[in-house]
């Protein structure tokens, strides 16, 4: 039978609408360059939001990738596999942790968190420790428990009745911080960096007083380090810059570069509340998905690789002023390393999709986080030559902008 080339327009007739995908497909990439089904070049600056921080197709992706595929593909969690040892005792050597969990996404990973801090807190003597801490604007992904303690209400307004018992307050607003979080509070949760709300980061005295406050009453500090996590802040953890350790930490996104995966970190103090059978899921810790982490992680967990992230956000903050001296669009850029947000001007309010798609047509790849704020989260390998050309383009970009606007 005569296969046809998907289409466009397939995705509107085939595809449940929960996306709105730019109008052309992507077919190619290698390293940071990708290439679409008319062979249009796009240099990549989305990085797949966040994930693919070795680029596309990197050797030492692949060759993990082909030489696990070989060998052992799936068990089930009847059965452990050397892989999953192998990222396991990676990821508890160079963080806090001790124990981890394996899941499959961001999602899986902050839904393990919150269900192991209801867990310690149900052996509190009052019965009563079950109250969770969020923060408004936070996002923590997609499932029910997880859109509920997000602060987008957007997101989780739909789906009532929601899981109860979460409360959400001001980011960064210490005093309100201190007075919610009480004897009744089982876990607080934050991200060091709010990446969908807006690349807003923590402030360190922030983060300081919810450890604090946690450690006075017996809740549990969980970091969502989903799309800060492996390196994209200049340290291999955002944590690591900021004075604070958590008592959960979770990891997904760049983790795998590209392969699903996601991790729960933990010390033995609160790992030892799960029993056999108190969480899992079937692909959790599976053989393709650790041995690409692991390769991942062993090349991205050196000192170079770590330092050329922070060299880069200071070529890209450089650079992107530079434009804004010509093309004066931008107010402010926010961020860390290799997420950056670049906040629009008050006059283009709620135009950085527009932004993103003149950037896309001028052949660069940009994400948006929020609607008035562009997003960078590239390759951390990035080379010097792609951010230059894709700069370029972006600069064309806006000036097309302007000329619109
Ligand atoms: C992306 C993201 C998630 C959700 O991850 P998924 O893999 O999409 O489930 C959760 N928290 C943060 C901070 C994220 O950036």
């Amino acid at each position: 039978m005569h296969q046809q080339i998907p289409t466009r327009q397939n995705f509107n007739d085939w595809m449940i609408p929960v996306y709105a995908p730019a109008n052309f497909i992507l077919v190619r990439g290698e390293g940071s360059r990708l290439w679409d089904q008319a062979e249009k070049e796009y240099i990549d600056f989305a990085g797949g939001i966040a994930v693919n921080a070795l680029g596309h197709a990197h050797p030492v992706a692949v060759t993990a990738l082909t030489e696990q595929a070989q060998k052992l593909w799936h068990l089930g969690n009847g059965y452990t596999n050397e892989p999953v040892l192998n990222l396991a005792k990676r990821l508890i050597q160079h963080t806090f942790a001790d124990k981890a969990f394996f899941c499959n996404s961001g999602a899986e990973a902050n839904e393990a968190a919150l269900k192991l801090a209801r867990k310690v807190g149900l052996s509190h003597p009052s019965g009563q420790k079950n109250k969770i801490i969020a923060f408004k604007n936070a996002f923590h992904g997609r499932t029910l428990f997880t859109v509920a303690a997000g602060g987008q209400p957007k997101y989780s307004q739909d789906f009532a009745p929601l899981p109860q018992g979460i409360e959400h307050l001001a980011f960064n607003n210490i005093e309100a911080a201190q007075a919610a979080i009480d004897e009744h509070t089982c876990a607080v949760i934050v991200e060091p960096i709010q990446g969908e709300g807006g690349v807003i980061p923590a402030n360190p005295a922030f983060l300081q007083a919810l450890r604090q406050r946690c450690d006075e009453t017996g809740a549990v500090l969980i970091f969502d380090e989903i799309q800060t996590g492996i390196g994209r802040t200049g340290a291999l953890y955002a944590y690591m810059n900021t004075g604070v350790t958590p008592d959960i930490l979770t990891t997904a996104k760049a983790l795998g570069a590209g392969f699903p995966v996601g991790a729960m970190l933990t010390t033995d103090r609160f790992a030892a509340h799960f029993c056999v059978g108190d969480h899992g899921t079937t692909y959790g810790g599976n053989p393709l998905a650790s041995a690409v982490a692991a390769a991942v992680f062993d090349f991205i967990n050196d000192e170079k690789v770590l330092a050329g992230v922070t060299l880069r956000y200071h070529y890209f903050v450089e650079r992107l002023k530079q434009i804004n001296a010509s093309y004066p669009i931008f107010d402010h850029i926010r961020g860390q390393g290799l997420l950056l947000g670049i906040v629009l001007k008050p006059a283009y309010a709620g135009r950085a999709k527009a932004l993103a798609e003149l950037a896309a047509e001028a052949g660069v790849l940009v994400l948006i986080a929020g609607p008035n704020v562009l997003r960078f989260t590239p390759s951390l390998i990035i080379p010097e030559h792609d951010i230059e050309e894709g700069l370029q383009r972006f600069s064309r970009a806006c000036a097309h902008f302007l000329a619109q606007a």
